[in-house]
């Protein structure tokens, strides 16, 4: 029996490609970065088979380079997440996500007492203070955030 042929996503002129991503967390991925927007096109690979890590997702965005600052966002929900920058077809950099010790901004504290919650503006800022699970500590309560409830935000 022929092996089935494997579906190639068409490589991107310029851009950046998210490689490694957690199965099926493509969708949260872009919510992070807050794509689509109306200048990046995006092609996302659901549930690709990786010799590394049993299935993933490829996200890749045209058009837009991400700082790695920007990126290392994803790994809140996404850790093996790889990060290459391509110009002209070549990729020109490649790195990898890390979780920041502080993440501000774009979570909300699951606790509705929060002064983050009954204020505003006051922004998110929790810290890291377990990765594997990951888990949180909101700076202005202390309440602790777990896995789920991070996933559940985006
Ligand atoms: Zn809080």
């Amino acid at each position: 029996m022929k092996k089935p042929r494997e579906l190639k996503v068409k490589p991107i002129k310029n851009g950046t490609v998210i490689d490694h991503i957690t199965a099926n967390k493509s969708l949260n991925v872009l919510n992070i970065l807050g794509l689509p927007s109306d200048q990046s096109k995006v092609t996302i690979a659901m549930n690709v088979q990786s010799s590394h890590m049993g299935n993933k997702d490829i996200v890749k965005i045209e058009k837009r380079e991400l700082a790695s600052s920007e990126v290392d966002q994803i790994a809140l929900i996404a850790p093996k997440a790889t990060i290459n920058i391509i110009r002209d077809y070549e990729i020109v950099e490649k790195g990898k996500v890390r979780l920041l010790n502080e993440i501000k901004g774009l979570l909300k504290c699951p606790n509705p007492n929060c002064i983050t919650n009954t204020i505003e503006p006051v922004t998110g800022r929790f810290y890291v203070i377990a990765t594997e699970p990951v888990i949180l500590r909101c700076h202005y309560c202390e309440r602790l955030m777990e896995e789920a409830e991070i996933e559940s935000q985006f």
